[in-house]
């Protein structure tokens, strides 16, 4: 398993019932928007990002949000909220028609944008942890927040390639976490993040 870092985030309470962690909510985010590398999503998550830093924090500075894990570009992975409470990611949202998911699933952000193809290591770390993650809680299944969240949320977004995290689950001999992923995934996104430098000019977002 890769490092993992621990960052402490206020942005927690109890869950319910423990046992009944049966969900895994793929998000993507990135602070500020499209910009890699920085502190923002930490300082988010920990409540102390500067609303004078850039102008999109001065409207998000006050939100109380959090998710358990966070897997930079470079597959860095940090844990914010021990999977066993109820981090606050995944907001107004319904699940096989159960509301609010926070109550019963683990949310793992990826940094990324839904205009840009995510890193090798983020599916290499991704689904080294989801196969973890499964063998710990009784999971039975594996979705993005746009699924749970529809109309509201996009990530993570027409890049994020649920085909090559499949393949990446059944390479490490995890068919059954692989089967647990619930949405489609075109043979295309797969091809679409395997693409490298130069990307042919047409195909490059803006
Ligand atoms: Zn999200």
């Amino acid at each position: 398993m890769a490092t993992r870092m621990l960052v402490s985030s206020p942005n927690f309470d109890d869950r319910l019932i423990v046992k009944d962690v049966s969900l895994l909510v793929i998000h993507a985010i990135s602070l500020p928007p499209n910009r890699f590398g920085g502190p923002g999503v930490t300082q988010l998550f920990s409540n102390t990002l500067d609303p004078q830093e850039h102008p999109y924090y001065a409207g998000i500075h006050h939100l109380r949000v959090s998710a358990h894990f966070f897997i930079r570009r470079t597959g860095e992975l940090i844990q914010f909220v021990d999977p066993e409470l109820r981090a606050w990611h995944a907001g107004v949202s319904s699940w096989r028609g159960r509301e609010r998911c926070n109550d019963f699933s683990i949310g793992i952000e990826l940094e990324g944008c839904d205009t840009l193809p995510f890193e090798a290591e983020q599916y290499a770390v991704l689904a080294e942890l989801l196969a973890e993650l499964c063998e710990r809680f009784p999971i039975e299944g594996i979705t993005g927040h746009s699924d749970i969240a529809p109309g509201r949320k996009t990530d993570p977004g027409p890049y994020f390639a649920w085909g090559r995290l499949r393949r990446c689950l059944d390479a490490m001999g995890q068919a059954r976490v692989a089967a647990l992923i619930e949405p489609a995934g075109a043979p295309e996104d797969a091809e679409k993040t395997l693409m490298v430098w130069p990307f042919p000019t047409a195909e490059r977002p803006a």
